[in-house]
Parts: C-alpha cells; structure tokens; sequence
C-alpha cells in the first residue's frame, strides 16, 4: 500500500556532463513502477529538473535553510529548491549533521520549512558504530524521530530514512536482521506518533546499497525502498536497484 522509493543523493558529486546519466536512467525507465527521485548539488538542480520535466524521475534539494529568505550566505532556502523544480528535499543526512553541527531541532525546523514549501521531507537518522556496539541503536533512533519530524508529518510530505552512519559509504551493511529491527521499531514509533499516517510514512533504508545487495535488503518488512549514494551516481548502478524495487 505504501509505494516504493528509490532515492539517489549525489552529494557533493556532478557537473553538466553527469547529466548524461539522468538522460540514461530516464530512458530506461519511462514507467517505472516505484517511485525515483535524484537529489543532485544545488548547481545541478534546475537543470536536471527542466530534463527530468515529464519524466518519472522527480529531484530534490540535499538539504534547506529553515528560513525563507534572509542573510545566510551560501544557504538555499525551500522555496527556492521549489522553484527551481524540487519536488523533494533530504534534511538531517549525516554528513550534515556533522559537518554543520545540525540538532534534532534543526532538523525539524528544516522540515517544517519544508512542508510550508510544498516539499516532501526525506528525514535522515542513524546511529554510529560506538553507539551500535554500545547497544544504544533504538535509543538514538527514537530519539532523532522524536526531535526531528515535525508534528505536521504525514505519508505525503515526509519520507524517513534510516541510515546506520558507519554503513554510509564504507561498504559495510547491517545484517538484514538488524535492518528489520531497526525498521519495524521506526514503524511503530511512527504509529504511536502519528496514528493511521504513521502507517504511510515510507521508511527507506541507506548505506552501502549497491546492485548486489538490493534485493535482499528491498526484502526486508518495513523498507519501503532507499536513500542510496554513491550507487545512484550512474544509471548502470542505479538502474539495477531500480528494478529490483520494482521486483521487491
Ligand atoms: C547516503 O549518504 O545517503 C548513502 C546512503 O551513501 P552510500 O550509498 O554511498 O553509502
């Protein structure tokens, strides 16, 4: 009931010449049946919007400032991600909470910025390995979706996704039994919170997802698909996991 997603973020990744890829990637699947959405650099991003104009690919914003507007240099607000065709926008990646010292509150306020815009939110959480092998994993989880979604969440704007931070571009996976347990306990924290649109909310999975790993991964309960890095930046790795969502 909940249609799948597959999410690529190319990071920091991209010029004009990569955009032979999207050309590739909507070639290969004019009707696909799950959801695609690429979130390239801001640079890229109304460029590859106006080529993926009438496509099944949709394209999103990395990250937004809360505000609308202001004096933040060097910050992209969401209506300006909308304007430039986004249709969604990833806030709370790792990488961000990181290297910006971005707080569960941020966060939220990110994601409520972008709803008044008319985005869909992708909310990231996950935990690190000193907080895995300290056996703190549901802890940090529950913790992030408490302070990061906005109580305004609902399964048309706001996507979670959860992606273990030692898993993010390292090659390392969880075991899909750890996978699944950190997904149902998404679910059911979703539910509690927000009831039937709990339900909705899709919940992806991210790290490391590569063709060979997608399918078992796409067939663990409560992945609704996933956020994927550095296998989403050619149509010949992206394209695979595609289809095996669609398998899924
Ligand atoms: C990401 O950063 O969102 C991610 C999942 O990266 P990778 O697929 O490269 O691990």
């Amino acid at each position: 009931m909940r249609r799948k997603l597959a999410a690529g973020n190319w990071k920091m990744n991209g010029t004009g010449a990569s955009l032979s890829e999207v050309e590739a990637l909507i070639a290969a699947h004019p009707d696909p049946k799950v959801d695609v959405l690429l979130c390239p650099p801001a640079t890229l991003l109304e460029r590859m919007s106006r080529l993926a104009n009438g496509s099944a690919i949709a394209t999103g914003g990395q990250d937004c400032h809360a505000a609308e507007s202001g004096a933040h240099t060097g910050d992209i607000s969401a209506p300006m991600l909308a304007d430039a065709g986004a249709s969604h926008v990833i806030v709370g990646h790792s990488e961000r909470r990181d290297d910006h010292g971005e707080t569960d509150a941020m966060v939220r306020a990110k994601a409520e910025a972008a709803h008044r815009a008319g985005l869909v939110a992708v909310i990231c959480c996950g935990e690190s390995l000193a907080e895995r092998e300290g056996g703190l994993t549901l802890d940090i989880i529950g913790g992030q979706l408490a302070g990061s979604l906005p109580d305004g969440a609902t399964g048309a704007n706001t996507v979670v996704a959860y992606e273990p931070i030692w898993a993010i571009g390292t090659g390392k996976i969880p075991t899909t039994g750890q996978i699944g347990e950190v997904h149902d306990f998404i679910r059911a924290e979703l539910v509690k919170r927000f009831g039937a649109e709990g339900e909705a909310i899709r919940v992806l999975y991210g790290g490391s997802v590569k063709p060979s790993n997608a399918a078992e991964i796409f067939a663990v309960a409560n992945v609704d698909g996933a956020l994927v890095g550095g296998a989403s930046l050619k149509a010949a790795d992206f394209s695979p996991i595609i289809a095996a969502l669609e398998e899924a």
